[in-house]
């Protein structure tokens, strides 16, 4: 979906805005009103092509955008426009006769039905519910939290500060038992609207740690391996998309001489930083930034990762939304040398995501499966010599996009828990 920037730049601080009109109240300060989200079904790479410097020119906002070279494996782009970029958009469609479909009307009144307004119960941590989404301040306190109820498998620390100085926690689980251990590395929230990740992570650590001691499987893996768990890597841009701007994606940094706010942290990475499929303009959202690992927040987590790479044998890093599980590379279309192993991993995953509840996902490298970017955290975590990484793309397809509604936080958690237990147990396996 494409919306145009320039709305980024009016915002309202404090807990999520609302406003009140003729006995309505409207989140986010009405500001998504008459906006649209727009599927295209481009049928050729030209037409693509050509798309691509239309939403460039209408400055929209690109919720999933689709490949150069794939445009004819049935791939969309979901467009979220502003008022005056919609007209524009819709009539250019209709003039080159480009297959379309309209998939939200008016985003600001989706955000204001009941299924996608937050539920905002305040609960005690004791009675935490995982089936809601939690902003920032919540997820800190239920990770102190889990730390003092489970002190035995869990661990708190930080990795370092965020750019507007905020702490940068992970959680460690894993039974202390003195000997050597591989570990795993799990982040959610590296782009801030996404806010199924860090339901997941959080859904992740609770089942960990419950489990424990009923479940054999669960037993083993945490006496056998460390598991870093991130909940929020981007804990700026994800505080902002509670409290201003639903759709932010970027980390929030300033640049000198630059309007725009953020950095897309998925393409700050330094490995083939600034190639293919990142955008060197600051007002863009796959803006890769003025350097790499320019934002403190890749910077802090890439030299802990470098610190640990030895340990570390896989990182899994939790996205939205596609039903995708992808593998590197994300920047050339070659294959990695480890291919077999990482590709029986992650169609085994795919597989155990669809004895759930019958979701489909596909599987495969980044490059091919989805499109070329460069400076991911997928990509360098694998240059560092962690040999399974994977990105992952949750539920669902564009029906809800971002909006997935909380209803769903359960089966996408429990689907997705299945397909991280089994790429986990891959790794206590040996695969040549
Ligand atoms: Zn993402």
């Amino acid at each position: 979906m494409v919306r145009t920037q320039g709305t980024h730049h009016i915002f309202l601080l404090g807990l999520i805005s609302w406003t009140s009109s003729a006995g309505h109240c409207h989140l986010y300060n009405n500001r998504y009103v008459g906006e649209k989200v727009i599927r295209i079904f481009p049928k050729s790479d030209k037409e693509a092509d050509e798309l691509r410097n239309v939403y460039h020119q209408l400055q929209v906002d690109l919720w999933q955008p689709s490949s150069i070279s794939h445009v004819m494996k049935d791939t969309v782009s979901d467009v979220h426009t502003s008022i005056n970029s919609s007209h524009a958009l819709l009539s250019y469609l209709t003039k080159m006769k480009i297959k379309h479909r309209i998939l939200v009307n008016n985003v600001q009144k989706m955000l204001d039905s009941q299924e996608f307004r937050p539920r905002r119960k305040r609960r005690s941590l004791k009675k935490y519910n995982y089936e809601e989404y939690h902003p920032l301040n919540e997820i800190e306190s239920w990770m102190f939290f889990m730390n003092k109820t489970y002190s035995d498998l869990v661990y708190i620390f930080s990795v370092g500060k965020s750019y507007e100085g905020r702490q940068l926690f992970v959680l460690k689980l894993g039974k202390d038992t003195q000997s050597y251990k591989k570990a795993i590395w799990i982040d959610c929230g590296i782009h801030a609207r996404e806010w199924i990740g860090p339901a997941f992570c959080q859904w992740f650590v609770k089942e960990a740690v419950s489990s424990y001691k009923k479940d054999p499987a669960m037993r083993k893996i945490l006496n056998l391996l460390d598991i870093y768990v991130m909940p929020v890597f981007n804990v700026d841009g994800y505080h902002f998309s509670w409290h201003s701007d639903r759709f932010w994606r970027k980390t929030r940094s300033k640049h000198r001489g630059c309007h725009c706010h953020g950095v897309d942290a998925n393409r700050n990475w330094k490995v083939h930083w600034s190639d293919e499929g990142a955008s060197l303009n600051p007002c863009d959202n796959n803006y890769c930034g003025p350097f790499p690992e320019s934002e403190p927040e890749v910077k802090a987590v890439a030299q802990f990762l470098y610190r640990q790479r030895k340990h570390i044998r896989a990182y899994l890093s939790f996205h939205a939304y596609a039903q995708m599980i992808l593998y590197p590379y994300s920047y050339q279309y070659n294959a990695i040398p480890n291919l077999s192993c990482v590709e029986l991993a992650a169609n085994n995953a795919v597989l155990a995501i669809r004895s759930a509840y019958g979701t489909r996902y596909k599987h495969g490298p980044a490059s091919t499966t989805l499109y070329l970017t460069s400076g991911s955290s997928m990509d360098w975590a694998y240059s560092k010599g962690i040999p399974y990484s994977y990105a992952f793309e949750l539920r669902d397809t564009g029906h809800y996009g971002f909006l997935l509604p909380e209803s769903l936080i359960r089966p996408t958690c429990t689907e997705t828990m299945l397909a991280v237990k089994n790429i986990t147990m891959h790794i206590l396996k040996k695969c040549h």
